[in-house]
């Protein structure tokens, strides 16, 4: 190009160094009006020839001489355009034309070395054309310009691909930085309107049989709405007939084409006449809708434009795309999986619409929080899969209930919230719902072939008054919740002030455990387990303590919960479990002859994978024989669940002995125990307490023992405190018995004296 351009520079110079010596040579002046004739036609010649456009200004007259290729160019004729300078600048873009002409002055000013710009220039046809100008002085002796000679270059094709090349990549980073999909449209339609002269393009969306308005920032606007919503068909227009049959529908002449016959009505008067149209198919190939372009003359497209629009159409289905997945991703945001309610997110959203700093006056709502009782316990014994049916159920209850209100979401585990507008404003309706709510939950459900009353508790806040934002309001409803769970579950309870000082004490204890469980403070003691029949010690179980500088004792009953609530069983079961262990061996050590040593599991850790081998880790560290340690679990954990069954299963090769703690009080019974690898049954204080009193306790107890007995396993009443208690359970043929009428728990030195020496001969 450089090389091309010098040698047509070389080429003006060399025409003008000839013309100038023309008029110095010593000629007639007939003979110099000759060669000065024939020079101007090789001139004329040469420039015919070139691809550049020619002027030649004459400062002094400013008279310009446009070369024929000059004005071709711009689409004019040969004596068309008069040689006035006004003609040149008359079709210099208005945008370019001050710049232009202070380029001609600096470069005529000495200023600049020389006169080289790129500017638009108006065609005949309105449209502008992109010029390279440079141009050349041609002085006197004195240095003074008295000609500018100058070419013109049609660079529009490398202009308009450059021009092209920045709104595509501007597009691309549109779509990468997530624009809004109308605006990429917008953008789209102008990048290709650039680039064809004439075209006005048009983005329509699929949406179930409908065409919707995507973008078109040239079409007119009344056009656009006309179309917006129209149903597609095999001959609805170029685009509705595309999106119809998914393939490309190029329609040369709207007037005449019977595709249009249905809507050209619509298309005329606005002056369209051809429109081609793409449909936008996504990579599993499903129409999402069309590209359209349209010209205002009948034509077909040439191999660029059609390029194009098959270009547009894919890059509009990229964004079709991302505009889907975002949609999905929003769904999966704001709806639980599981149970396809609200998701805890969708929750805040609600609240804090309802919550607006502005209302006046506040439009009050109750919020309810809402957990299932025991739930835990279902998940535990009979696996996650039980557990996600029931959850589904639940959901399924609620949503039914809940149905004129304004949402119920799930917010994790076995946790709901509802929002239920209050019409009335008291707290009698409120009250009404909730009992509702209650017995809906509480109809009976079966889980792999077991007949559940599932119950729930309600903690319910009400806006404004227990709360003024959402997450005060949340606290509020969650605190009640607790409170509904203290009265005993299955219950709903309002929110009362004093109730957040419980929650701050709670608040406190949990804090303080985990950092008891952390730093080893608890301790443990021990209670005797006695034979009989021999009145002989045969073994210890080992109980928790947690004595607090500020708090006081607290009772393992209120303590082992919150350390299972608040994840920390592990750590403590982990502690408690090398305590004891240590202390058999310990006890052995010194001659003590220690049968057994019990320990209490939590259900949970059959659901751990790493149970087996925590406990493997503390046998070989302490060095207890595995006959020596026996497990009490109660019986939520022994419920037939493949993965509590292998556990029970490697314990029992190990040799380890198991107990069903509180035998009789919970949901196992004895046909689950079949399945089991257990070795004692430990019939609950709850039997023991009315044996002597209840002739019906007494013959369960009976029962149980006769049966546990037949089954192979050991049966050890707790709580046994009276002599009487004790005399019958004899009689009725029970093996061991835990209980303050022997020892109350003690610490380890305490209780040593009443463990029995091992025999040294
Ligand atoms: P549990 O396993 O049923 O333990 C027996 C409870 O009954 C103990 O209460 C014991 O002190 C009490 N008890 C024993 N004999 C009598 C009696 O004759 N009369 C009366 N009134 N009570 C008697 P404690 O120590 O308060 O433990 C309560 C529960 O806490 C235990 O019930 C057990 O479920 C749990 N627990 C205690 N230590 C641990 C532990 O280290 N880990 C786990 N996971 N749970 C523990
Ligand atoms: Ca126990
Ligand atoms: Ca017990």
């Amino acid at each position: 190009m450089n090389d091309e351009a010098k040698t047509k520079s070389q080429l003006i110079e060399e025409i003008t160094q000839l013309r100038h010596e023309l008029t110095h040579v010593n000629l007639t002046k007939e003979e110099q009006s000759i060669e000065l004739l024939k020079s101007e036609e090789r001139f004329t010649l040469a420039m015919r020839g070139a691809s550049d456009g020619l002027w030649d200004w004459d400062l002094n007259t400013d008279n310009v001489y446009y070369s024929p290729r000059w004005k071709s160019m711009l689409g004019y004729a040969e004596h068309e355009l008069d040689s006035s300078l006004n003609t040149w600048a008359s079709m210099v873009h208005e945008d370019d034309k001050d710049f232009v002409l202070t380029c001609v002055q600096d470069y005529l000013s000495n200023k600049a070395d020389a006169f080289e710009v790129e500017m638009r220039m108006r065609h005949k046809d309105g449209s502008y054309l992109y010029i390279r100008s440079r141009a050349f002085k041609v002085t006197q002796d004195n240095n003074e310009a008295i000609r500018l000679i100058g070419t013109h270059v049609d660079i529009t094709k490398r202009k308009k691909a450059e021009l092209f090349s920045a709104r595509n990549t501007k597009v691309l980073e549109m779509i990468a930085k997530g624009f809004p999909a109308h605006q990429i449209y917008d953008e789209i339609a102008l990048m290709y309107e650039e680039r064809h002269a004439g075209m006005f393009c048009s983005m329509l969306i699929l949406e179930g049989s409908k065409l919707i308005h995507g973008g078109a920032p040239s079409l007119p606007k009344a056009y656009c709405d006309a179309i917006n919503g129209i149903e597609i068909g095999p001959n609805i227009g170029s685009c509705g007939t595309a999106t119809y049959t998914g393939k490309r529908v190029l329609v040369e002449d709207i007037e005449i084409d019977p595709k249009w016959d249905k809507i050209k009505h619509l298309a005329l008067p606005h002056g369209l006449r051809s429109c081609w149209s793409e449909p936008v198919i996504n990579s599993s190939g499903k129409v999402l809708g069309a590209f359209g372009m349209y010209y205002r003359q009948p034509s077909l497209p040439d191999t660029e434009e059609l390029d194009d629009l098959i270009s547009a159409a894919r890059l509009v289905s990229i964004i079709l795309d991302r505009e889907n997945n975002l949609r999905r991703i929003k769904e999966l945001a704001y709806t639980d999986e599981l149970t396809k309610l609200s998701s805890r997110a969708q929750l805040y959203i609600s609240l804090e619409n309802l919550i607006k700093p502005t209302q006046n006056p506040k439009q009050p709502f109750n919020l309810i929080y809402l957990d299932l009782d025991n739930f835990k316990q279902i998940n535990d014994s009979l696996g996650h899969d039980a557990g996600d049916t029931l959850l589904q159920e639940i959901a399924i209850r609620l949503s039914n209930f809940a149905r004129n209100h304004e949402l119920v979401a799930r917010i994790g585990g076995d946790e709901f919230c509802i929002i239920m507008k209050d019409t009335e404003d008291n707290k009698d309706s409120v009250i009404t719902l909730a009992k509702q709510c209650l017995n809906i939950i509480a109809k009976p459900v079966h889980l792999f072939g077991r007949r559940f009353i599932p119950t729930c508790s309600l903690g319910i806040a009400r806006y404004p008054i227990d709360g003024e934002d959402t997450t005060s309001l949340l606290k509020a409803a969650d605190t009640a919740l607790y409170s509904a769970k203290d009265q005993g579950k299955n219950g709903y309870a309002f929110y009362q002030i004093e109730l957040t000082q419980q929650a701050e004490y709670r608040f406190k204890v949990e804090h303080y455990l985990r950092e008891a469980i952390e730093q080893e403070q608890l301790s443990l003691v021990y209670q005797t387990q006695v034979d009989i029949r021999t009145g002989k010690v045969v073994g210890v179980e080992a109980l928790a303590r947690w004595f607090h500088p500020i708090l006081g004792q607290i009772p393992p009953s209120d303590f082992i919960p919150i350390a299972e609530r608040i994840g920390m069983i592990k750590p403590l079961t982990n502690w408690v479990l090398n305590t004891a262990c240590q202390q058999a061996v310990n006890w052995r050590l010194s001659g003590i002859d220690i049968l057994r040593m019990a320990v209490n599991i939590s259900p949970s850790h059959f659901l751990e994978t790493d149970f087996v081998s925590m406990l493997d880790n503390i046998i070989q560290t302490t060095g207890i024989e595995c006959s020596k340690l026996k497990l009490e679990v109660t019986e939520s954990a022994v419920q037939t669940n493949q993965a509590n069954l292998s556990v029970f299963k490697r314990l029992k090769d190990h040799g380890i002995l198991i107990a069903i703690d509180d035998f009789g009080t919970g949901y196992s019974s004895f046909a689950s125990l079949k399945h089991l690898y257990v070795d004692v049954l430990k019939i609950d204080k709850y039997f023991v307490d009315d044996i002597l009193t209840d002739k019906k306790a007494k013959d369960l107890f009976c029962s149980m023992i006769t049966m546990g007995q037949k089954l192979g396993y050991e049966i050890i009443a707790e709580g046994v405190e009276t002599q009487d208690q004790f005399e019958l359970l004899k009689t009725l043929g029970c093996d061991t018995i835990q209980g303050y009428l022997f020892s109350k728990p003690a610490s380890a030195e305490e209780i040593a004296p009443l463990l029995p020496k091992l025999n040294m001969s």
